[in-house]
């Protein structure tokens, strides 16, 4: 019985906002020009208002402008439109991203696609998506970064390793794929999907020398699945019941953290894994997204 080392993202997303602060600062100085984020959120759900305000206050905290545009959940979609395409006209404004999920009779897809592909710091518009899986260089969604950021800073070798994702949604499962099978330091993965539909789930699992889970199942992936040694990232965030503690819940991963501690070679916890890291990719997307604008000036 092996207990795995924790991959420990709070500390290696704040190593990559340190470097982050000493570059832009660097950058800044040299060009006279300040990163600036832009986060629209629409309506009032206290979960989505949480993670907007921890991406703005990051943003300050590296002296950058970090901007929360609040609006109405009843709001138009030619109104939020509008506001998408007054910033992307702002030269002041290198990253602009919409909270999701977006009340329903909002169409998201055609407001993710109104951010101009180089101020779309989540990766997510369709021409980024392109540039992604051609290998042309470009916002990347901010989960799998981090990942594959978590995965070099403890030295996990990717290359001929088979990787297995569970999860094929745009957000992660996908671009995860991408990263791991490309070229080059944290790729040359040989990459499994698995998902909803895949036959023998745990026997696919247990094959792999990399599981992430990205299922969105509170602790769905028992020890018994992990390979002795695998490294284990566990993506997923869920709320339980728990009585026992004041708020009277608790975040759970996808992963049954305390069954496949016990057989991986490396796992990261939830919280505190790949989250942290996620507003951390954020803040180097807008960063890079400033620097390739400025250099199309
Ligand atoms: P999603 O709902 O879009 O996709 C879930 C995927 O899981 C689907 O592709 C589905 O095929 C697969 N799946 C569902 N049930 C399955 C089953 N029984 N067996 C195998 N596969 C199954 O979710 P998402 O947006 O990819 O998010 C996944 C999880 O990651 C969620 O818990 C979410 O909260 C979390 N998340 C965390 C971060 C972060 O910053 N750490 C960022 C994004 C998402």
């Amino acid at each position: 019985m092996s207990t795995a080392q924790i991959i420990d993202g709070k500390a290696v997303a704040t190593k990559v906002l340190a470097e982050l602060k000493e570059e832009s600062a660097a950058w800044t100085k040299q060009t006279r020009i300040t990163p600036g984020l832009v986060v629209i959120i629409v309506g009032n759900n206290p979960a989505s208002q949480v993670y907007v305000t921890n991406k703005t206050r990051t943003c300050n905290e590296l002296g950058w402008h970090g901007e929360t545009r609040v609006l109405p959940e009843d709001v138009s979609q030619k109104e939020i439109i509008d506001i998408i395409q007054s910033l992307n006209a702002d030269n002041t404004v290198h990253g602009v991203l919409v909270q999701l999920p977006l009340p329903k009779h909002l169409d998201e897809q055609a407001i993710l696609d109104t951010i101009t592909p180089d101020k779309d710091v989540d990766g997510f518009h369709p021409v980024n998506v392109g540039r992604l899986s051609l290998g042309i260089p470009a916002p990347v969604p901010c989960t799998p970064l981090g990942v594959i950021r978590l995965l070099q800073e403890y030295q996990i070798e990717t290359k001929g390793k088979l990787a297995v994702i569970i999860g094929r949604s745009n957000i992660v499962g996908k671009p995860m794929a991408q990263l791991l099978m490309r070229k080059g330091s944290g790729g040359d993965a040989t990459v499994v999907i698995a998902h909803s539909r895949t036959a023998n789930l745990p026997d696919v699992v247990r094959q792999a020398d990399i599981v992430i889970a990205a299922i969105g199942r509170p602790q769905f992936v028992k020890g018994d699945y992990i390979k002795e040694g695998a490294t284990v990232i566990d993506v997923g965030i869920n709320r339980i019941p728990a009585p026992e503690r004041p708020k009277g819940t608790r975040l759970v991963g996808d992963v049954d953290f305390e069954t496949a501690v016990t057989r991986a070679g490396a796992i990261t916890p939830v919280p505190g894994g790949v989250g942290p890291m996620t507003i951390a990719m954020l803040m180097r997307n807008t960063l890079d997204c400033a620097k390739r604008l400025a250099a199309k000036e």
